[in-house]
């Protein structure tokens, strides 16, 4: 990997710039379907795929208006299991998919009336949901306080690892011959209404016919896009716990639990290696990625409410991270009438769950075919209002 500050003139089929999951996933497809692909990162651990919790969670994230929404986290569930058993396969390790659904409950009777409106519209889209009282969801997570009023489990829901996951995508990459610049693309080179490249903060430039902007949140400060594509794309903040047993003790859940306490939402996402995940707020603080005492305690707090069990695991990890949120809450994928200029970011929550269907439909692409038409609400056009921005 070329050290920062070296000048690079180099040429690719492809420059995705981005090396979260999104990046990741679309360069190893790409690389995998014959295209010589750079992927260029100034730092990939400052990615919002290493802070989530990694749920592929289409069920329990289904929420009233978002009805495409729905429809793409339905196509990409389905797809991750093959998606993720190639991975596994290609690199010897294991991501951690988990299948055990979601258990929503509530915690007092205004969180279960409010639970049993969203049941009723996820019923309404054809969802799997079985309600449970408090009881039976004891028998299905024993550590439940008795005071959980009842709950629902959503068995369509899934889990991965997501720093597992992210792993196996860089090593498949890079298996994969992709060719890793360790710079950040401060534009998109357009000329003649084609791309032809990306132009590297240390003043290098790399040419290229494709140009795939997959920055994450930070995907609006690349220059060469429309002024009001690069305005939908923010920050949305997210601070998370990651909790360990201690030595010897058994794993306190088996499902992904989401818990509204008093009107607040909380999940615990359990992990193959005894990790437990407590998240996570929502915050509209720009691009602030500190930890807040306040935040700790407040997950901390309401999942005790919950699981009270919570108390003994260790407080392993606590971050903070920056989802690509969007005015829609959808993401921005495909190209919008320069050729080869195409954006894959603003997956918002479910970037892990959308990464093989976002490498899926920028391939397909890529190589002559038509994206899954679930795809269609998604594109950057409905963002355009104006000309491109100069480069
Ligand atoms: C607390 C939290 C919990 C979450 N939980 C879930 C969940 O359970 N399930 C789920 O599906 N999703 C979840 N998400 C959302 C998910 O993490 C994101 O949607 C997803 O990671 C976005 O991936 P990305 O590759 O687009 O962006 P990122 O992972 O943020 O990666 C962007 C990359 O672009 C790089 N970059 C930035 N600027 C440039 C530039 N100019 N040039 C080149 N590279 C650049 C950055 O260094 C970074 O590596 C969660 C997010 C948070 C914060």
């Amino acid at each position: 990997m070329p050290a920062k500050g070296v000048l690079v003139a180099e040429t690719a089929d492809v420059v995705i710039a981005g090396g979260g999951v999104i990046g990741t996933a679309i360069a190893w497809r790409a690389a995998a379907a014959g295209l010589d692909v750079v992927l260029v990162d100034p730092d990939h651990g400052d990615a919002a795929s290493l802070v989530a919790a990694g749920m592929l969670a289409p069920v329990s994230e289904a929420l009233f208006g978002e009805g495409a929404l729905l429809r793409i986290n339905l196509l990409a569930v389905r797809r991750f299991p093959s998606f993720a058993a190639e991975l596994e396969d290609v690199t010897g390790r294991h991501v951690g998919l988990r299948r055990e659904g979601t258990l929503a409950v509530a915690y007092d009777p205004g969180d279960y009336a409010a639970l049993m409106r969203l049941t009723a519209f996820r019923r309404s889209a054809g969802l799997d949901a079985e309600e449970r009282d408090s009881r039976a969801c004891r028998q299905l997570e024993s550590f439940l306080t008795p005071d959980v009023h009842g709950g629902v489990l959503f068995a369509g829901d899934w889990s991965v690892d997501n720093r597992r996951y992210a792993a196996a995508l860089r090593e498949a990459m890079a298996a994969a011959k992709v060719r890793i610049v360790r710079d950040r693309v401060t534009g998109a080179l357009v000329r003649d209404g084609r791309a032809r490249g990306v132009r590297l903060a240390d003043g290098g430039s790399i040419d290229s016919a494709v140009v795939v902007i997959a920055a994450g949140c930070w995907s609006g400060a690349v220059a060469g896009l429309p002024g009001t594509v690069r305005a939908a794309v923010r920050p949305v903040k997210g601070q998370l716990l990651r909790l360990r047993h201690p030595e010897g003790m058994a794993p306190v859940i088996t499902h992904t639990i989401r818990a509204t306490v008093r009107g607040t939402d909380i999940y615990l996402v359990p992990r193959a290696d005894g990790e437990m995940i407590v998240g996570a707020t929502q915050e509209e603080r720009g691009p602030d990625r500190t930890v807040t005492a306040g935040a700790v305690h407040d997950l901390l707090h309401d999942a005790m409410s919950v699981l009270p069990v919570t108390s003994e695991l260790i407080l392993a990890e606590t971050c903070a991270g920056l989802r690509p949120g969007t005015p829609d809450n959808g993401p921005i994928v495909g190209g919008f009438g320069v050729d080869g200029l195409l954006l894959a970011t603003g997956h918002y929550r479910n970037g892990i769950l959308m990464s093989p269907v976002t490498a899926d439909a920028i391939v397909a692409g890529l190589t002559g075919q038509r994206p899954a038409a679930e795809w269609g609400p998604f594109s950057p056009r409905r963002f355009i209002a104006g000309p491109a921005d100069g480069d």
